[in-house]
C-alpha cells in the first residue's frame, strides 16, 4: 500500500496552503493531496453564481506567504481560483495532487503509528488506499452535493424556474425577467446587483435583515502603496492594517453592540434613496458580529435600490403560488426566477468518519485543541478558519503549526501528537455564531474548553502569539513515542 509522510484532504484555499507549508518548512517530507473533485479551488471552484466574490478583501484572504497582486480588495470568485492555482503551481505543489479521489474514512493503528485512509475515485469508482503518518483535513464546512434549501409549500404549484445559487445553471440569461432571490446574507447581497443589471426586476425577499456595509472594493493604501514600494514588502503593511481594522471593528461590535449598531445604522442610512424604510428592512434584531456581517463593495447593492432596479421585502413566506410567492402578511411577489440563497449545509471533516483502533471516533464527544485538534485523535489536524476574519489567517497559522509539530516529533523521537481534553471537560459550542447554518449543524460538531489551549480565540493577534511562538508541549497535548504503551500519557523524554 502507498504510504505518505502527509496526507491532505482537499486543494481548495486551506489545502494547497498546508501543501505549500509542508513543502518549503517540512521539507524531506513526502506527502499527497485527495480532492474529490476535479478541479483546484474548493468554494472558488464550486460557486459559479453571477457576481462571486469574497466579502473578505483579499489581503488577508490570500497566503501569508504568497502577496495578493492585483489592487482590488475584494476580488471576485474567477480571480481568487487563478490565485490559488497560481500558488500551486508556484510552489510546485501541483503534481502531487490527485482528483477525483473522495475521503471516505481513515483508521488509525496505534502499534503502526500510522492512518489507513479509504478514498472512493469519483470518476471510476474504484477504491484506493493510502497510508499516512498525519493526515489534514482541509475540507471546508459544508456539503458540496447540496445546499441548504428549505421546503415551501406550494412549490409544485410555481410555474417558473427554481435556482439554488450551489447549482448555478451556466446558462442562466436573466434578461427581462423578474426575479425573487431569498436570503439576506453574502450570496444574497451579491445576487441582487448583479442580476438587477439585466433583469427586469430583483426582489430580495428576507425573513430577518442583516448588517450590510459598504467597504472600497480597491484599497486606498494599497493603491498608494503600490506606487511606492515592491509587491512583497507592500503586502505584509496592508495585510496588518487590514487585520487591526477588521479586529478592533468586531472588538468594537462585541463590546459596544448599542454603539456599533449605531455606526452601521448611520452608515446604511447614508447610501439608500430618500424615504426608505430602513427600520423594516436594515435593523436586525440581533447584535452586530452576533452573525457574519455582510460587505458589500463599493455600495453595489444600495446603488441598485437608489435606481430603482431592486427592491427589499421583509416578511415570512406563506406560500410558493403559480405567479411567484406570497407572503404571510398577504403580499404578492409576481417572478419568473425564485432563487433560494437559503445557505449551506455543514459538514465537518468532508463527510469521512474516523476510527481508532477499531473504536469510531464521535467528534462531536471530542475537544478541539487550539481549534485545529481533537482530543483523542492522534496525528490529525482539522482546518477551520476564522468565521469573524478571513479564513486563511486562521488557517495559515494551522497549517505552520502542523509543520512544527511535525518537525518536533522527529526532532524529539516521538512517532505521534494526541491532544488531551482540559480536566473539567469542555461544553462551549465550537463555533460562536448564531446563523442558520451553524446553529443547524452545532450538534455534530467538537466543542471547545473555556481556556486555553482548548479555547478557540477567533482573535488572530492572540493565535499569532499562541500558534507561532506558544509551546507545542503544553497542558493539552501529549506524546508517544514508537509501540506506545496503550493509554495517551504525557511521554517523558
Ligand atoms: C459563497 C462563499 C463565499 C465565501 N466568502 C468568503 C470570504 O469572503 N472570506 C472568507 O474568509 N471566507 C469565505 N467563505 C468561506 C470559504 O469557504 C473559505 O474562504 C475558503 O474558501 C475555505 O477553503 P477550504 O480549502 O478550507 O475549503 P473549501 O473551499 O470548501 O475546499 C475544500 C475542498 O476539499 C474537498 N473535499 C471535501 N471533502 C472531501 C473529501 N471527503 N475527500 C476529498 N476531498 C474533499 C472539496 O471538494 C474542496 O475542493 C465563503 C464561502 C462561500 C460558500
Amino acid at each position: 500500500m502507498e504510504h505518505v509522510d502527509v496526507l491532505i484532504v482537499g486543494a481548495g484555499l486551506s489545502g494547497i496552503g498546508a501543501a505549500c507549508h509542508l513543502q518549503e518548512e517540512c521539507p524531506g517530507k513526502s506527502f499527497l493531496v485527495l480532492e474529490s473533485r476535479g478541479a483546484i479551488g474548493g468554494t472558488w471552484d464550486l460557486f459559479r453564481y453571477p457576481g462571486i466574490r469574497s466579502d473578505s478583501d483579499m489581503f488577508t484572504l490570500g497566503y501569508a506567504f504568497r502577496p495578493w497582486k492585483d489592487s482590488k480588495s475584494i476580488a471576485d470568485g474567477a480571480a481568487i481560483r487563478s490565485y490559488i492555482e497560481d500558488t500551486a503551481r508556484e510552489y510546485d505543489v501541483e503534481q502531487k495532487i490527485r482528483f477525483h479521489h473522495q475521503v471516505l474514512s481513515a483508521e488509525w493503528s496505534s502499534a503502526d503509528a500510522r492512518w489507513t485512509v479509504t478514498a472512493r475515485r469519483t470518476d471510476t469508482g474504484e477504491t484506493v488506499h493510502v497510508t499516512c503518518s498525519w493526515l489534514s483535513a482541509c475540507s471546508g464546512y459544508y456539503r458540496y452535493d447540496e445546499g441548504f434549501r428549505p421546503a415551501f409549500e406550494g412549490e409544485q404549484d410555481f410555474g417558473g424556474e427554481v435556482i439554488h445559487p450551489q447549482h448555478w445553471p451556466e446558462d442562466f440569461d436573466a434578461t427581462g425577467k423578474r426575479i425573487v432571490v431569498i436570503g439576506s446574507g453574502a450570496t444574497a447581497v451579491t445576487l441582487v446587483p448583479n442580476l438587477a443589471e439585466a433583469a427586469e426586476h430583483v426582489t430580495m425577499l428576507q425573513r430577518t435583515p442583516s448588517y450590510i456595509m459598504s467597504l472600497p472594493g480597491r484599497d486606498p493604501l494599497a493603491e498608494w502603496l503600490r506606487t511606492k514600494l515592491p509587491v512583497k514588502a507592500a503586502y505584509p503593511i496592508v495585510r496588518w492594517k487590514n487585520v487591526l481594522v477588521t479586529t478592533a471593528f468586531y472588538q468594537f461590535s462585541r463590546r459596544f453592540p448599542g454603539a456599533a449598531r449605531k455606526v452601521l445604522r448611520r452608515l446604511t442610512e447614508k447610501q439608500l434613496p430618500e424615504g426608505f424604510d430602513l427600520d423594516t428592512h436594515f435593523n436586525p434584531p440581533y447584535n452586530p458580529w452576533d452573525q457574519r456581517l455582510c460587505l458589500v463593495p463599493d455600495g453595489d447593492l444600495f446603488r441598485t435600490l437608489r435606481r430603482g432596479q431592486a427592491s427589499i421585502a421583509t416578511g415570512r413566506i406563506a406560500r410558493f403560488t403559480e405567479k411567484g410567492v406570497e407572503l404571510e402578511s398577504g403580499e404578492r411577489l409576481d417572478a419568473d426566477v425564485i432563487i433560494t440563497a437559503t445557505g449551506l449545509n455543514l459538514l465537518p471533516m468532508g463527510g469521512m468518519s474516523l476510527r481508532i483502533d477499531g473504536q469510531p471516533v464521535d467528534p462531536s464527544k471530542t475537544v478541539s485543541y487550539k481549534g485545529m485538534m481533537l482530543s483523542g485523535v492522534p496525528n490529525f489536524t482539522l482546518v477551520i478558519g476564522y468565521t469573524n476574519a478571513s479564513w486563511t489567517l486562521k488557517a495559515d497559522l494551522v497549517n505552520r503549526y502542523v509543520c512544527r509539530l511535525i518537525n518536533h516529533l522527529d526532532a524529539e523521537g516521538y512517532v505521534s501528537a494526541t491532544p488531551v481534553a482540559p480536566p473539567e471537560g469542555g461544553d462551549l459550542p465550537f463555533l460562536d455564531l448564531a446563523s442558520g447554518y451553524v446553529q443547524r449543524s452545532l450538534g455534530d460538531l467538537p466543542k471547545q474548553g473555556s481556556r486555553k489551549p482548548w479555547r478557540l480565540n477567533q482573535n488572530y493577534l492572540l493565535d499569532v502569539q499562541l500558534m507561532r511562538r506558544g509551546p507545542l508541549d503544553d497542558e493539552g497535548m501529549t506524546f508517544q513515542r514508537a509501540l506506545p504503551a496503550p493509554s495517551t500519557q504525557k511521554a517523558v523524554a
